[in-house]
């Protein structure tokens, strides 16, 4: 029941909620109704007892009324607030003229003075107005002293009429419209803490929503349909330069992206679409990021700074740019590199007309070594740096200069079939470059290998062309000649043969397919002195290879350390086998290359071979050449003469072929010359060959060494050979090189002869 009178307001729209004025209708009915029922009852029940049957139908009228008005209450408020009204009014109506006492009556009139609160509480302030107004009618009635008009032929009122009509007075005033007004002003009070409490969580709310809109990182606008800013975070007040105060069009801040002085100005707010870039009055970049439509014709829109993104654009697209560059190009010179050169040869070798050839000229910088080794990488660096630049100064921009390798450089040329008018170009062009280049105040020479390799029109692919240009370069640097040098098939057999003999060399040593065979050394009575052991290589892929061709080969692939220590722990091995077979052991020289004499570890691997087979170090002989120790000499001759300190024999050999003076000649620690073989075959056909071999016969003699003439072939050599003084010799004149079996058997006779 009191859940039905109370009723309860919705929290969230208190000030619409009407719920509180049926409920304070409720009120007033009921407790209206109530307190009707207990003064009608007993008026009534007094009323019967006189015979005054017109109040019991005016108590049933009331009942009626009100039941009528508590039952519309519940379905239709409005209609039951009305018939309260309308039941006040008839209730004085009644008093007043249905009860004769002008007393009572004028008290009944009284009723009507709660309408206009009433009205007020469910009818709004007009009604109440209205009904203050009516009620002047009756408290005029009161005042007049007039007797009050009253239902004609009436008798006296009931007995306690005065009673009753006070108590309606009493309980109407005093409880019904009071509990109504409780009621309301209970509304009120709740309404009054929901209210203050939901405008703290408003304050609390606003403030959050205020620090999203402000840091949600980015420019943020609220805008009326019109384009006009009703509110902008800080970050958008500064990227459109409005101050926060201001009232503005937001389109009046900017204009047209792309658009320059002249371009149309401010473009249109309805026509601003997502991702359209637009300028800010400071010139900043900015693009609409988004544009929403919010309640009441609002628009959110989101800006973004992109000038910083552009920056970072374009900073990505000059990296990306600068990554293909550098892939496609050398880091030291800018100069294309081998890879875009490629590239271009494949694309314009096809379209080569067949009259014509492509003419590829490649320079090799040779100093630049020398140049690195004495000053350091960066002087050889600043020198390329120089060279490519006057290289690309004097190059057409169609010969495509290119950096092919470390120190190689290209270009290319058109040219006629018969190719001269390029080898003409490109000794001009070389012509043209520096011969020596400045670094740091210093001039250093510039000292250049050229070639020139042809296109031809059965090439595979541009690599063709770059190999041949390669092997032309090569063969240049090798003749070592100033001039350009054309790209022949010779040089390049020369080349590819120096290559296989490389690799095959490294599969020799594996494969054990090198020997030794040896040459007797023989004294004035061909008794056999000493053996010189020399190396023979049968390869399983290039059939016999002698010593001569590929001994330098090894020497410049750095094989040599590998074939030496294998020599050398041959010759030990069969040295011993000798000094068992002969009780004495027979000398036995080893031919060291330029390169062993330098190495570090000489000595230590010859007395470790010496120690593994238990051979004397005067059973072994070294023969070094006389260009073998041109270079690295003071290293030369501390290893010499660790050596000869040994007691290891040390002769030079091909004596004669060099350039020694004999101040450095009597500087190695020799114990014997070997004069060359070229002079020696010109014994009885050139006399200034002959001259020399005596000169160096006599030189040794000064220097206390022994000589050994080499290449010895005729009995006329001999005897000149002898008559000179020269102490041994060596040759087919008395023994070939031979197989270690044959030298066992020759020694094996000797020892059985003697
Ligand atoms: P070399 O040390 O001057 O050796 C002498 C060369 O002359 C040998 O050639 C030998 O067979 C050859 N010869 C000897 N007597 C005569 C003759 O009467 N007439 C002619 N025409 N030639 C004669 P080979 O064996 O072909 O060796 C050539 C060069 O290879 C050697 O010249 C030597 O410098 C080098 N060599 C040979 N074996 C080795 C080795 O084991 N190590 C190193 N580093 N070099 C070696
Ligand atoms: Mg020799
Ligand atoms: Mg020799």
């Amino acid at each position: 029941m009191f859940q039905w009178l109370l009723l309860s307001e919705n929290t969230l729209t208190a000030a619409e909620n009407n719920v509180w004025k049926e409920s304070a209708l409720r009120i007033i009915l009921v407790s209206g109704f109530l307190l009707e029922m207990g003064i009608g009852i007993l008026s009534g029940w007094q009323a019967l007892q006189l015979g005054h049957y017109y109040i019991l139908a005016l108590d049933g009228l009331f009942f009626v009324l009100l039941a009528i008005a508590i039952y519309y209450s519940v379905r239709r408020p409005v209609l039951g607030s009305a018939l309260l009204i309308a039941t006040i009014y008839a209730a004085a109506f009644c008093i007043a003229y249905f009860i004769t006492d002008q007393e009572i009556a004028r008290l009944g009139l009284m009723f009507v003075y709660t309408a206009p609160l009433i009205g007020r509480m469910f009818f709004g302030p007009r009604v109440a107005l209205l009904l203050m107004g009516i009620n002047v009618f009756p408290f005029w009635l009161i005042l007049r002293h007039d007797a009050l008009p009253t239902y004609p032929g009436l008798g006296p009122p009931l007995a306690d009429a005065h009673g009753y009509i006070q108590s309606l007075l009493f309980l109407f005033f005093n409880i019904c419209v009071p509990l109504g007004v409780f009621r309301l002003l209970h509304a009120l009070d709740a309404s009054i803490i929901r209210h203050s409490k939901s405008s703290k969580d408003l304050l609390a709310s606003h403030a959050q929503y205020q620090e999203i809109f402000e840091n949600a990182g980015g420019a943020i606008l609220l805008c009326d349909v019109q384009g006009t800013i009703l509110k902008a975070n800080s970050q958008a007040n500064l990227l459109i330069g409005r101050d926060p105060g201001d009232t503005c069009k937001l389109t009046g801040l900017l204009r047209a992206g792309t658009g320059t002085a002249a371009a149309p100005a401010t473009p249109d707010f309805a026509s601003l679409v997502p991702g359209q870039e637009l300028r800010t009055s400071a010139g900043k970049l900015i693009t609409i990021d988004r544009i929403t439509s919010a309640s009441d014709n609002h628009c959110i829109v989101l800006l973004r700074d992109m000038s910083n993104m552009r920056q970072m654009q374009d900073a990505l697209e000059q990296s990306t740019q600068r990554v293909s560059f550098l892939r496609s190009h050398d880091h030291l010179t800018n100069l294309p590199n081998r890879s875009m050169l490629k590239r271009h040869l494949d694309e314009i070798l096809p379209t080569l007309r067949p009259e014509r050839r492509l003419a590829l000229v490649t320079l090799r910088l040779d100093s630049i070594k020398y140049i690195n080794d004495a000053h350091g990488m960066a002087t050889g660096d600043a020198l390329i740096k120089s060279f490519a630049e006057a290289l690309a100064a004097q190059v057409p921009a169609s010969g495509f200069c290119t950096r092919l390798r470390s120190v190689v450089f290209c270009f290319l040329l058109d040219s006629d079939a018969d190719s001269l008018d390029a080898v003409t170009q490109a000794e001009y062009i070389c012509s043209q470059l520096p011969k020596e280049i400045a670094v740091d105040g210093e001039q250093h020479q510039v000292r250049l290998s050229v070639a020139i390799a042809f296109s031809r029109h059965d090439d595979a692919s541009s690599d063709d062309l770059i190999q041949r240009g390669k092997v032309a370069n090569d063969s240049a640097r090798q003749s070592g000649g100033q001039q350009v040098s054309v790209f022949d098939e010779t040089a390049a057999a020369r080349i590819r043969r120096k290559l296989s003999i490389e690799q095959a060399i490294v599969a020799a040593l594996k494969a054990r397919e090198f020997r030794l065979v040896f040459q007797p050394k023989v004294d004035h009575d061909a008794a056999i002195v000493g053996l010189e052991a020399l190396i023979r290589w049968r390869s399983s892929l290039l059939g016999e290879v002698s010593p001569a061709e590929f001994i330098p080969i090894a020497e410049g692939s750095g094989t040599i350390r590998q074939i030496t220590a294998f020599v050398v722990d041959q010759v030990c091995a069969h040295i011993r086998q000798i000094t068992n077979l002969q009780g004495s052991c027979l000398p036995v020289a080893i031919n060291l290359s330029a390169i062993d004499v330098v190495r570090e570890d000489l000595l230590m691997l010859v007395n470790a071979s010496c120690q593994r087979h238990g051979v004397a170090p005067e059973c072994l002989e070294f023969e070094i050449t006389e260009t073998g120790l041109i270079g690295n000499e003071n290293l030369a001759i501390q290893h010499l003469e660790a050596l000869r300190a040994k007691g290891f024999g040390i002769t030079i050999d091909d004596f004669g072929t060099g350039y020694s003076s004999l101040s450095k000649l009597s500087r190695f620690p020799t114990k014997s010359i070997k004069i060359d073989q070229s002079f020696v075959a010109q014994i009885g056909l050139n006399e200034k060959s002959e001259l020399i071999i005596r000169a160096v016969v006599s030189l040794a003699a000064i220097l206390s060494c022994t000589t050994v003439a080499e290449g010895v072939e005729t009995r006329e050599q001999e005897v000149f050979l002898k008559a000179i003084g020269c102490g041994f010799f060596q040759g087919f004149y008395y023994y070939r090189p031979m197989e270690f079996e044959q030298v066992v058997a020759l020694l094996n006779a000797n020892l059985s002869g003697a």
